[in-house]
């Protein structure tokens, strides 16, 4: 641990600060002003670069008409495949294992229709109360279209507190009747980080299919998706890796999957040098870009150049290092300056188990979060009570970490939370 037994004050803040090969990114990136942002996992900020990726492709799109698909800087005929290639190191996968495409929720429907196949014998899948619910939705609603109910064939598994995953739970419900396995590799409110590796090798040895929602951890942690073998994955963008709202998604599928017929087809599955041949029988590409539909949108990917351009600059180790800084220095300062406020800090303590955030609970959080942003403080609020902190590797410092918890202080002690209703917002 890096600050055992010591009484953390701002100048530590500033020296680690100091210390930080990365302080430097963050004046690559647009801070609002007069605010300590630590909303990055909901949505992450833009970055100069990005701006500047966006800015060409309109210019293309100005300057090219039509021509840009094969003409631009980037020709947006290969723009998914470049963008996957891109990503792919983020992963530990191969470029042609990864595709930009669609969104969590669309990619997820797409893994579930192309191999999801249940029969006679295995049709369960496997999930967890704690995953966030549009995965669920997905994952009902395509049991449906195979006329199976979700009592009988999704397995839910229960976790330990409400907050936490036991991985022997999980791999306990691997039983023959198991189709596939769909979990976090981070928990999106705990910030738990699942084992992904064992939970992969465990289900393999049943016969069973993985597929992890990297949602909270592509670009907050490492992966080596290839060498734990995994089966499929999918993503945001708009989180860690600072695409933009609803800037384009990303799947994983291991090359040992490649050539299966997409559930879902479109024409931009297509082999590319077939594509235009407009013929009604579609010869598919035969790499993770046959699970794309249909155009991709271009102006929602382009924002990703830019982005993925600073992690492949940095690389992850380097972002994970100060990341787990970060929020160990902040668990630190939530002790020693938080403690006679009742929160209660659901994150592991254990570096191997804790994600790019933090997550604490008390039943006035809500007003509490409310307050955080009237003093320039962005966390964010989980109904019913809770509140998550992301100190973001590539834009938040060290110094920001301390005052924001100098901020709460003040709130918590000065009760000036209790100008606000303990209620949530529409967007919470
Ligand atoms: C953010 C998030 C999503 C979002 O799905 P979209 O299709 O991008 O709206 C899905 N699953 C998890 C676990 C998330 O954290």
């Amino acid at each position: 641990m890096l600050f055992d037994g010591e009484l953390i004050t701002k100048s530590i803040a500033e020296k680690l600060d100091q210390q930080d090969e990365l302080n430097k990114y963050r004046n690559e990136f647009y801070i609002p002003k007069g605010s300590i942002y630590l909303d990055g996992n909901s949505l992450g900020l833009l970055s100069k670069r990005s701006e500047e990726a966006l800015l060409v492709m309109l210019e293309s799109w100005k300057k090219l008409g039509i021509d840009g698909w094969t003409e631009a800087e980037e020709p947006w005929f290969h723009l998914s495949e470049r963008l996957g290639e891109m990503t792919a190191p983020l992963i530990g996968a191969k470029a042609e294992e990864v595709i930009s495409t669609g969104s969590t929720t669309m990619n997820l429907h797409q893994i579930l229709a192309t191999y999801f196949k249940p029969d006679a014998k295995r049709n369960k899948i496997i999930v967890d109360e704690l995953n966030f619910p549009t995965d669920i939705y997905a994952i009902k609603s395509q049991l449906r279209l195979h006329g199976l109910n979700s009592e009988e064939h999704l397995v839910n598994i229960k976790s330990l507190n409400g907050h936490l995953l036991s991985e022997e739970d999980i791999v306990a419900q691997m039983t023959e009747e198991v189709a596939m396995v769909i979990l976090s590799g981070v928990l999106y409110r705990s910030g738990q980080i699942i084992d992904m590796e064992y939970i992969t090798k465990s289900a393999h040895k049943q016969g069973i299919l993985v597929a992890f929602d990297l949602c909270h951890s592509i670009g907050s942690v490492e992966h080596e998706l290839d060498k734990w073998d995994v089966d499929f994955a999918f993503w945001c963008t708009y989180k860690h890796l600072n695409g933009g709202p609803g800037s384009v998604g990303g799947l994983y599928i291991n090359e040992r999957h490649f050539g299966a017929e997409p559930g879902l087809a479109g024409w931009f599955g297509s082999d590319k040098s077939k594509q235009f041949d407009l013929e009604h029988s579609m010869t598919r590409a035969m790499h993770a870009g046959a699970l794309q539909t249909g155009t991709p949108h271009v102006l929602s990917a382009a924002p990703l150049l830019g982005s993925l351009s600073i992690f492949e600059e940095v690389g992850m180790k380097r972002i994970r290092e100060k990341s787990l800084q970060l929020t160990e220095f902040m668990t630190k300062l939530i002790d020693q300056e938080l403690h006679n406020f009742s929160f209660v800090n659901r994150t592991p303590i254990e570096p191997s188990k804790r994600g790019g955030h933090i997550f604490v609970e008390h039943k006035e959080a809500a007003r509490i979060c409310k307050s955080l942003k009237e003093h320039g403080v962005i966390p964010d609020f989980r109904a019913p009570n809770g509140i998550r902190f992301a100190p973001v590797a590539l834009y938040n410092s060290f110094t920001d970490v301390w005052d924001a918890i100098q901020i709460m202080k003040e709130i918590m002690t000065e009760e000036k939370f209790k100008h606000f209703e303990n209620n949530r917002d529409v967007i919470a």
